[in-house]
């Protein structure tokens, strides 16, 4: 089922989980041993990561470097089968631009579409370590907005090959990112909002936010979202914090504040156990406050730590 008609269906605030595939030497266990303690909470979606490639630099024989492309997670549209199979809950495979064709990214449409996947969120991807800045594969896309149209073509029947006959149209309910404290490269928050817009008018159902930790900004950023006309649900997306570094790391990852009341707790933590139950309680009462908003979904980046969403998920669902 759609993203969309789960919220159209639902009668009380939804819970959704975003999980990573599992690295490429591990196995699926390590992935279900993490959501196995989530979904008694019944999830009616489960986001699955899509990572890029990356270089690693390898010496040959005779003393060269040879740089080898290698995807470190492998498997995000295997692992919606899995999820799909093991827990019958619908998938969101995230699909990117960075690193990928754009026949690549239809092949992946076409399998996820044979699967039964109904839902894609379409992002653009960070730029690798190695490049200064997102450099588009050069039969790729450039923006999120790119992707969504072959997606939204594709829902038409148009494939990348015109001269296809029998065109199957699929069938994706598509998802895009938003962000409350807008996106690291946009030079002000209306102009991320513009580019937003653009994206729902390309035909994108939803939105996801990145996370925050300060309400505020997210009721900011719906408020100027709906003033300029996108009507679409946007979901809150939520992490809570699991460790004293997360002070540091977060800002300087996503390019996000943390709120004074939250920084001044995690400075009195002694360590990580005392920082995750600051964590907990901080999400706990952001989600209260956000269901009281009225937000359809809360959508938690759980990324392996089953514990904080769980308790969070006891409290709340
Ligand atoms: P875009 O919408 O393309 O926007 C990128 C930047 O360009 C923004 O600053 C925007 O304002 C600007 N812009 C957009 N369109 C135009 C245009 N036409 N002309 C000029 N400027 C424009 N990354 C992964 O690699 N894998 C994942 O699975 C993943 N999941 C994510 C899930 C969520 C909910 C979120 C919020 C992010 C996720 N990311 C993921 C990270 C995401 O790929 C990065 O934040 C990326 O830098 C931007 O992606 P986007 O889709 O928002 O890009």
């Amino acid at each position: 089922m759609k993203v969309t008609d789960h919220i159209k269906n639902a009668k009380k605030t939804l819970f959704s989980l975003e999980v990573l595939p599992p690295l490429r030497d591990e196995t699926i266990q390590n992935l279900f041993s993490h959501m196995d303690p989530l979904m008694e909470f019944k999830p009616p979606f489960v986001d699955v990561t899509y990572h890029r490639e990356e270089f690693i630099y390898k010496r040959r024989e005779n003393g060269l470097l040879e740089r080898i492309t290698v995807r470190k997670r492998p498997g995000t549209v295997g692992i919606c089968a899995a999820i799909m199979n093991r827990y019958h809950v619908d998938t969101v495979p995230h699909i990117i631009c960075g690193g990928f064709t754009k026949s690549e990214t239809e092949n992946a449409l076409i399998d996820l579409d044979y699967l039964g996947v109904e839902n894609v969120l379409v992002l653009r991807g960070d730029a690798i370590k190695s490049e200064p800045r997102f450099v588009p594969h050069e039969e790729g896309h450039p923006y999120a907005l790119d992707l969504l149209q072959q997606v939204k073509s594709m829902n038409n029947g148009v494939y990348l090959d015109e001269e296809i006959e029998s065109r199957t149209k699929t069938n994706f309910c598509v998802g895009v990112a938003g962000y409350p404290e807008k996106h690291m490269e946009a030079p002000n928050l209306k102009t991320d909002i513009y580019y937003l817009k653009k994206k729902v008018e390309a035909g994108a159902d939803y939105v996801v936010t990145q996370m925050f930790f300060d309400n505020q900004k997210f009721f900011q950023f719906v408020e100027m979202c709906r003033a300029e006309g996108i009507n679409v649900p946007i979901i809150p997306g939520m992490k809570p914090i699991t460790t004293t570094s997360h002070l540091t790391v977060l800002p300087q990852i996503f390019h996000l504040d943390l709120p004074e009341a939250l920084s001044k707790e995690l400075l009195k933590c002694k360590n990580n156990k005392d920082a995750r139950q600051v964590g907990i309680e901080w999400a706990i009462q952001q989600s209260k406050e956000l269901m009281e908003y009225g937000v359809p979904c809360l959508h938690y980046y759980s990324m392996g730590k089953s514990y904080s969403v769980r308790k969070i998920a006891e409290a709340l669902f």
